[in-house]
């Protein structure tokens, strides 16, 4: 249980002192056409006023949880601050009830209303649960069950015999990102040799346009391999909101050329981008590799990034596919590399992971499964989350 009361006058401000610093963006940017001043944004856990409300608050410090809600009294002359772990904080002429802080609450709380009378309020957690105190009464929550979209607010009616809960949505973590994905080869370049033969300038010297891919000793092809792993990798990652830009949509087409693959991913601007296939090594070799772009100009200003990438990569792929680092192949799952267009050419973070071994008995038997190919995929959407969550 916590109150702030009189302990917490102190960190009242004046309404007008507040009112000055903390003026409205628009005005401040219409006089003079630039941002106003850091020392006016807000500060975190603080109330500012506008208009005829008063009573703003500084930054409370040491809260074991942040402010999410705030109800005023019924004169204006006060509220109560909801913290989500559900503790009160009440300041001019708001009186305590009680609080949850002193629980250990399933769902953070997300807001409050008050009362009519301002001598009770409701306390809304985000699966939609409902805390009454003083003279708040229950008239039903959404609490207990498996929600869809959590809660966001509350408001009361102005009787105080009823309440409406807001439901917003998930917010899906890669909402605004664009992923690229390079499913390496493609299912009937066996078909065109003149086609993929072709070299190319990948920017340290001739490639080959393309190439058929290796494929498992029992023929299951490296080309459709990489599409399935790809194609659960863009389901995943649509799921968490993505926007996700593919080399090649289908298996059974030609190419495209490696340096067409760079540049469709460049032009997407993808914020990250994977190139996906599974290697032909030594029959006696096992285990992944991640292949990171060495700078030679175009590529020079994604390298930290492509770095930072591959760590969070070799970390998940490892933990979840089973598959070993390479023991055939780069330093601990690692190993730079300038003579491919995908990594010299891209101008967006960017790895090329060879999956496993296709000529390996023991990988070529996990390649194959979709099992593995999920798990790969799944593998990826989850660096790719951390990454961009922390880029
Ligand atoms: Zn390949």
């Amino acid at each position: 249980m916590r109150s702030g009361g009189l302990a917490l006058l102190a960190v009242l401000l004046i309404a007008a002192m507040v009112t000055i610093s903390w003026a409205p963006n628009r005005s401040l940017s219409s006089v003079s056409g630039r941002l106003p001043h850091i020392a006016s944004l807000p500060s975190p856990n603080s109330v500012v006023p506008f208009g005829s409300a008063s009573l703003g608050v500084n930054a409370l410090d040491n809260l074991a949880a942040p402010i999410v809600g705030l109800a005023a009294t019924p004169d204006g002359q006060g509220y109560w601050l909801v913290a989500s772990d559900g503790g009160i904080f009440t300041f001019g002429d708001a009186g305590f009830f009680g609080s949850t802080g002193a629980l250990t609450l399933n769902r953070p709380i997300v807001g409050l209303a008050a009362t009519p009378d301002g001598l009770g309020y409701w306390l809304v957690a985000s699966d939609g649960g409902i805390f009454t105190f003083g003279d708040a009464g229950f008239f039903g929550a959404e609490g207990g069950a498996q929600l869809a979209a959590p809660a966001v607010g509350m408001a009361a009616t102005p009787t105080g015999n009823g309440y409406w809960l807001v439901f917003g949505s998930q917010q899906r973590p890669l909402a605004g990102k664009v992923v690229g994905i390079d499913p390496g080869h493609n299912g009937l370049n066996y078909t065109a040799p003149q086609v993929i033969n072709q070299t190319v300038w990948n920017g340290q010297e001739n490639e080959a346009c393309d190439t058929t891919g290796t494929a498992t000793d029992s023929g299951y092809s490296e080309a459709q391999f990489n599409f399935n792993v790809a194609t659960y990798l863009q389901a995943d990652l649509v799921a968490e909101g993505a926007h996700v830009v593919m080399t090649r949509y289908d298996n059974s087409g030609i190419g495209p050329c490696v340096t067409t693959r760079a540049a469709i991913l460049n032009n997407a601007h993808a914020d990250v981008a994977v190139d996906i296939h599974a290697d032909g090594g030594p029959a006696s070799g096992r285990g992944f590799t991640v292949l990171e772009p060495v700078a030679d100009g175009p590529n020079s200003g994604v390298i930290a990034a492509s770095d930072t990438f591959a760590a969070l990569l070799r970390t998940t792929f490892l933990a979840d596919t089973g598959m070993p680092l390479s023991n055939y192949d780069g330093i601990d799952g690692l190993q730079p590399r300038n003579d491919l267009a995908g990594l010299n050419l891209t101008t967006v973070p960017k790895v090329l992971i060879e999956t496993g071994n296709m000529r390996n008995a023991t990988d070529a038997a996990l390649l194959v499964t979709p099992a593995f190919q999920q798990a790969a995929a799944s593998a990826m959407a989850q660096a790719i989350t951390t990454y961009l969550s922390g880029a």
